[in-house]
This record gives structure tokens, sequence and C-alpha cells, in this order.
């Protein structure tokens, strides 16, 4: 019989942790099961079970187990083979993943109770205010919980007055674990007993000819009745009867209604039946039949088509075929907030057997989705969702679609783990033997690569447009031309002022594409040259027109806008470059009469302010839309004619390897965007560099030409897809810690690496929040270990820590870095 048992805690410890238990409770554990354990001075975590044994640990005694919260696991055994891989792969702990992949819900840390001792007299002459003001609320209630307390004395720092309590020994507090998840009820009512008998009813109805609003919510209740009980949720009552709650209460009050509280989940219905997918165009059921003849032969498979060519119709068949056979899918995007048109369309074709997997979701709603993951259920069938759906616990997954594949936006920045969502997808699905397929119209070069001479992967095509339409027409406006000969007005060539006359004129819509939000990046005085900087980070701040304030887009940091030099006094002061802001100001002006919106990161925080702005969009009060790249994200729009790319050499000089790449992927997106119906769209990019190799191949929909160019620039330089890339990042507020310590860190590498080893450098912004940062970036062959070169990684790591000074010193690892 196992009398230890060794946990994951939700914390980034490097081994897991073992604790003793009884063997009563040894035959109720099993892997995945939740137990509450005592862990450090006082707290109580939730840990989850990884195995049980009969080895004590070396180094400390194991403490006993507190409780066991499950009944069965609520972690598959295939999760683990995945968490495992993320945790060996992305250099990260067990307790990061599973922080990252558990609703939070399941990971409840210990809470203060307080409660009151059993005294048999109480001496109060001796209290403080805010001690009475305590032991008055412990008088009415058992205990409360140190967030109460801090409610009841209105004041964050709650000790003082738990001590002076604890000294007259008038209470106890011990750390208790409590449930946040909390069951939805709703609200219902059903037409009371006496009036189901037809006489009595219309009786009543008669006598309510004097309150219309009460009979209108009566009829409307008898028009919503469909349940065999009788119940009708009250918010559709109110809703359709277009009354206010306040007479429903009066009709409970009169004893015409019943009320009764019902748990209903929180997912929400679809009304209308599904719909059922499309029928497919010649090219695209060729199409469908090749990536069909892959997964024959277990290939994961790249669709490779352009903007608009049905790439999602084809998902939807492989789709339908998926949930026929009882199998889940996982339908991957790079951001569900930006995805509410194919979440409407996916309800069209699937109804409720689609789920969304958001992070703008609270907490309960996502807890509902993994359950229902979890059993398997018919209501989630289908898992919608961003880069951490592919955490959820899939019982029979058939089916992977990595959407977008190329969005950078699916690798994890921070914190840990720093995993590639597209790639854990591909790992997931080898784990249920599924049937993957990427997508897009323009591959990341590691997926093409791998589909193109490596065969790894089967590459599939969509060439046309479905209903034929011509990909749109790319204009490159040359902008040192425009300026020498005075042909600008503001960040606007005459060209592209013709065009978007024109198109409005003939009642479109247009894009205008900024990759920068904020007016200006930066405010700089004319005299003495100076720029505000962040106190913080080592940027300029940016001026934001619309609180007319100077900002910082790393920390937040704020200030009014300035009227004077900071340094010298001067009052002329120019703002420099340019952001969405100022296109919107600018387009305004020269346009007068048409209707301007921006979508960019200051206009869409609200949980549904991204929508208003694409509904807007979509009913046509919007003529002119000016934002960031959150508009190349699959929007489908039927009247947008013309796209305006304002200013394309800001993309092409970014300082990284990929730079090239996106800028393409980016411009390629945004122009997709333009004429997506039946008349041919037209696409204007200004730019100081029309000769560039970037900007000529977009503009000749050269997607291959670029791909061959950039692949040879990788070989060459060592980069992905021929290299993977490790960077270590060190952090620390001491600037000679930081320089010192990555010193001695490359110094070692270089040492016991046979890798090549960059660095260290200090990035563009070098630092953040007051942290400075340094970089060095360790590059693997084709011909060397990968498990070997991590296991280095870890060892010197190790010995850095050793040496006192760099105790403090923080490191990152960030595997396949982006
Ligand atoms: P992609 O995903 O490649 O950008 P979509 O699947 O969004 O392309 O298709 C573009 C538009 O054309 C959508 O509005 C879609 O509904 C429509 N469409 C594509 N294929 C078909 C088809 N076979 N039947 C009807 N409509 C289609
Ligand atoms: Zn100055
Ligand atoms: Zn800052």
């Amino acid at each position: 019989m196992s009398r230890f048992v060794d946990v994951i805690l939700p914390i980034p410890l490097e081994k897991l942790f073992t604790y003793s238990i009884s063997p009563e409770e040894s035959s109720r554990l099993e892997p995945g099961v939740r137990v509450a354990v005592p862990f450090g001075k006082s707290k109580i975590y939730t840990a989850v079970v990884h195995h049980l044994h009969d080895s004590p640990p070396h180094a400390y005694d194991a403490k006993e187990i507190y409780d066991i919260l499950d009944d069965r696991p609520v972690i598959t055994s295939t999760q683990f083979k995945l968490f495992h891989w993320i945790s060996t792969y992305y250099m990260c702990t067990m307790g990061e993943v599973l922080r990252a992949a558990l609703p939070s819900v399941f990971l409840l840390e210990s809470e203060t109770i307080v409660s009151m001792n059993e005294l048999k007299e109480m001496d109060e002459s001796g209290w403080t205010d805010p001690e009475f003001l305590v032991m008055e609320a412990l008088r009415h209630q058992q205990s409360i919980k140190a967030e109460d307390v801090s409610q009841i004395l209105d004041k964050k720092n709650i000790l003082p007055v738990l001590k002076g309590l604890l000294d007259k020994e008038l209470i106890s507090v011990k750390e208790e674990l409590y449930e946040k998840y909390r069951p939805k009820l709703t609200r219902f009512v059903k037409i009371s007993g006496k009036y189901r008998d037809e006489a009595a009813l219309s009786e009543l109805m008669d006598k309510m000819g004097r309150a219309p609003k009460q009979r209108d919510l009566l009829l409307t209740y008898f028009t919503l009745n469909k349940r065999k009980d009788g119940l009708v949720k009250v918010p559709e009552l109110v809703r359709r009867s277009d009354s206010a709650s306040g007479q429903v209460r009066a009709l409970i009050d009169k004893g015409i209604f019943e009320e009764e509280y019902l748990e209903t989940g929180r997912l929400v219905d679809v009304e209308e039946e599904p719909t059922g997918t499309k029928k497919l165009t010649e090219e695209q059921h060729a199409a469908f039949e090749k990536v069909r003849a892959y997964f024959e032969n277990n290939k994961t498979v790249l669709l490779h088509g352009v903007t608009s060519s049905g790439k999602t119709e084809i998902y939807a068949k492989l789709i339908e075929e998926t949930i026929k056979i009882g199998r889940q899918v996982l339908y991957l995007v790079p951001e569900i907030a930006l995805t509410t048109q194919l979440v409407g369309r996916m309800e069209k074709l699937f109804g409720n057997e689609l789920v969304v997997y958001h992070s703008r979701y609270s907490l309960n709603e996502r807890l509902e989705v993994w359950n229902n993951v979890l059993n398997s259920t018919s209501r989630a069938r289908i898992v919608l969702g961003a880069r951490s759906a592919v955490f959820l616990p899939f019982d029979d997954l058939g089916l992977v679609i990595v959407d977008e594949e190329h969005e950078p936006s699916y690798k994890q920045f921070d914190p840990a783990p720093r995993y590639h969502a597209r790639d854990t997808a591909v790992v997931l699905s080898n784990l249920f033997e599924a049937d993957t397929i990427l997508g897009s119209a323009t591959p990341s070069l590691e997926s093409y690569y791998n589909a193109g001479s490596e065969g790894k992967y089967g590459l599939v095509e969509l060439k046309t447009r479905y209903n034929k339409v011509l990909m749109p027409e790319i204009e490159l406006v040359d902008l040192k031309d425009k300026y020498r000969r005075k042909r600008m007005k503001g960040r606007f060539s005459d060209r592209l002022m013709e065009e978007i006359a024109d198109t409005l004129d003939q009642k479109n819509q247009v894009i205008l594409f900024q990759n920068r939000r904020g007016f200006s990046p930066l405010v700089e005085c004319l005299t003495c040259g100076h720029s505000p900087q962040c106190p913080n980070c080592d940027v300029s701040l940016t001026y934001h027109q619309f609180k007319d304030q100077l900002r910082c887009h790393y920390c937040g940091y704020h200030i009014p806008m300035i009227k004077l030099c900071l340094a010298c006094q001067s009052p002329e002061l120019d703002s420099k470059g340019f952001g969405t802001e100022q296109i919107e100001e600018e387009v305004k002006t020269l346009f007068p009469d048409a209707r301007v919106a921006r979508m960019d990161l200051d206009t869409t925080r609200g949980k549904y302010s991204y929508d208003r702005i694409i509904e807007r969009l979509e009913n046509r009060d919007i003529d002119i839309l000016v934002g960031t790249q959150m508009l190349t994200k699959g929007l489908d729009f039927r009247q947008v004619r013309l796209v305006g790319i304002m200013n394309a050499d800001a993309l092409l000089n970014f300082p990284d390897f990929r730079a090239h790449e996106r800028s393409f992927q980016l411009m390629q997106q945004v122009a997709g965007r333009s004429g997506r119906t039946d008349v041919r769209g037209k696409v204007i990019i200004q730019t100081y560099n029309p000769y560039h190799r970037i900007v000529q191949q977009v503009s000749a929909y050269d997607y291959t030409g670029m791909y061959e160019e950039q692949l040879e620039d990788r070989r060459q330089y060592k980069y992905p897809p021929f290299y993977r890339l490790i960077r270590i990042t060190l952090k620390h507020k001491d600037f000679n810690k930081v320089n010192k310590g990555s010193a001695w860190l490359t110094m070692a590498l270089q040492k016991y690496l046979p890798n090549e080893v960059l660095g260290p450098e200090f990035p563009p912004v070098a630092r953040i929040r007051r942290q400075y940062i340094k970089n060095i970036l360790v590059k693997i062959g084709p011909d060397q270990s990968l498990t070997q070169t991590k296991e280095a990684i870890l060892i010197l790591r190790n010995s850095f820590y050793s040496i006192k000074d760099y105790r403090p010193v923080r490191i990152i690892l960030n595997v396949d870095y982006y």
C-alpha cells in the first residue's frame, strides 16, 4: 500500500512535493485528483496528485495532506502527458503549466478565517474601536473572512487589529480553502395552480383589461411557455414583453405567478436551428479531398489558401465529419476576442455543439466549458478558442484546426509556460492520433518549410478567391517623391486621397492601416531636442491626444501633456512620427462628411467594444476605419473596397530576424480585407522604399518569392527553421548585476556548449518597469542535440545562482523565442 503521494503545487517549484497519506486516503487517490495541502508557514494550497509511492522524502519530513477535493481526476492521463511535454520542452515547472492550464477556480489558495473564542465573560473596556467593530460582527456570525474584516474596518492592513484581538485571546484565526465557483441560479416564474383551469384564466384576463401592461406580460408568458414544468425565465419574459421586472413582482404578489430559482449553466444557448455546412466549389472540393487523403496517411496538413478562398468552409466540412462520428474538435484562433464574426458563423453551422473558450469569459464560464469537455458532452463537441484551449481535458479528440497559423500571438510571451500554441496543438493532436490542419494565406516560414522541402506536412493550396473575385490591385506610392513634389497633405498622398474620395462616392468603405496606436510616438523640443522619458522604462513617452496625456506603452506611466519643455522650458514642441489617433484626426479633416472610427488597443478595452466597432462597420455606420494590426485578424467585410497602408517602412525597419516575414504577412493580410465580394478591391501602400523586396513581393502576391528569399537569409544567418533558438533573459533593478551576470553566463555557455551563443545584448528598450534587461541567444544547429543543450543551460543556471551576487537576478528562458 502506498503511503506517500507526490503532488504538483501551482507555484514555480522545480520538484514535486511529497506528503504522507493514510491507507484509506491512498485508496481514494489517483493521479489528477486535487488535494488540499499545507505548504510554507501556514498556507494551504490546492495541489494535483502526480503519483503515489512508498519512499519517504530525504530532505524533509512529509506532512499529511489536509483534504481530498475530488472523487475522480480533474486532469486526464493525456493531459498529464501533454503538460510534461510542455514543461520539458519549454523549460518550465509543472506547477507553472498547471497555473496556466487549469481554470483558476480549480486552484484555490487558502484564506484567513477569523472566528470568536468561546468565552465566559468579555471585558469590553480595553477594546479599541476597530476591535469593537470586529467583535460586533462576530457576535452575529460564527466566523468571517479576513476580506470581510477589511471591509468592516474599511482599511487594507487589518493585521494590527487581528493581532490585538489574538493577544486578548478573543479570537482565533485559521486558514481555510473556499470555493469560488458558484452555480448560476436563474429566476423563473410559472402560472399559479388555480389559473391552470380555463375558466379561471379567462376570468383573470378579463379583469386584467384594466392593467394592460400586466396583461401583455401574461400573454408573453404563454408564448414563451415551452417547458413541461411551465417555467419561463424572468429575464427573457421581461425582455420579450418589454416590461419592467417590477411588473413580474406585482403578478407574483397577486398570486398569479409563482417564482422559483433553478440552477442553469452559463453557456449561452443558440436558439436558431443549425444550418449545416455549405456546398463546396470545385476547387474547394478538390482541396478537401486532398486534405482527407493526407489525413489517411496520418499527415499534418498545411492549407495555404489566399484570403477569402474558403479555408473556413473547408474547416467546417472537416468538423462536420468529425462530430458525426462523435469525436471532439479543437479549433484554435489567434485571439478569440477578435473573432466575433467567426463565432457567429460557426454557431450558425453547428448550433450548441460549439463552445467558445474565451479569455474574457468569467472563471465560472470557463469551468463549465472545462467540465463539458471533460465529460465529452455534446454541448462542447467543438471548442473554438485561443491558445489556452490546448489545455482542455479532451477525451476523444479527432481533429485539430489551427487557423492563421502564422500569427505570432500563438506564442505566449509572459509568464511561463512560454509555449507556442500551434506547436503544442500538434503535439496534443498526436497524443490522440487525431488529424491536424494548419491554415493561412501567409504561412510561417517554419510551416511552409515543413510542408515543402521537408515533406513532413502535406501541402494543400487554394489559389483563387470564392466567386472568382480577383485579388485586390495593389498600388505602391513613393512617399519620398510625393513629399518632394508637395503632393502630400499630412500623412496622405494625393493618390490615397483620390482613391478614398472615389470609394466614398461609390458608398463603399475604407480601411486605413497604421501599425501604431496613439497620436504620435513622441514629443520633441525644437529648441534643445529633449523628449520626455518614462522614469521606469528606457523609452520616450508617447502623446495620446484623446486624453491629452503622455503615456508609456510599457508600464502605463502617464502625465498630462506638457506645455513647456521639461529640460529648457521652451514652449516650442513638435510631435514626431504618427499613430492611429493622428491618422484619424487628419482623415476627419480631409473628409469632413465621412464617418470615421478607430480600432486599436485603446478603443477595444471593454468586453464588447471590439464587437461594437465590427457591428457598426457591418451595418455601414462607419465609412472609414483606422486601425492597427487588429484589423488583420480574419475579418470578413462585405463593402470594404479600399485598404490604405499608411507607412510600410515602420514595419520593415523593426529590429528582429522575423521583421521581413512579418511585414509581408501583415500587409498581405490587411490587403486581404479589401474587395471580398464581387467587385475587385484596391490597396494603396505608401512607402519610402517602393523597391524594397518585401514591398515588391507584397504587391505581386509573391508568397513563394518571399519564402525562398527569406529562407535563404535564415539559412545563411542561422535562424529557424534551420536553427532552434533559446533566448535567455536576465532581469534586475541593478544595472551592474545584470551586466556582470550576463557576461558571466555568456562566457560559461560559450565554454560548455558547442553551440553558437550570441550576446549578451541590451534590447532596444533596455529597462522596463525599473528593471534592466539583457539577452543571450543560444542557437542550436541541425546536428546538435536540443535535449543536451537544454540540460547544459539548466546546469549553468544552477552554477549562476550559486554565486551570491547573482542570486537575485531573474533568469527567463524562452525556447523557440519569437
Ligand atoms: P478564408 O477563410 O479563406 O478567408 P472564407 O471561408 O471566409 O475564406 O470565405 C470567404 C467568403 O466566401 C465567406 O463569406 C464565405 O462564406 C464565402 N464562401 C466561401 N466558400 C463558399 C461556398 N462554397 N459557398 C458559399 N459561400 C462561400
Ligand atoms: Zn527643450
Ligand atoms: Zn514605463
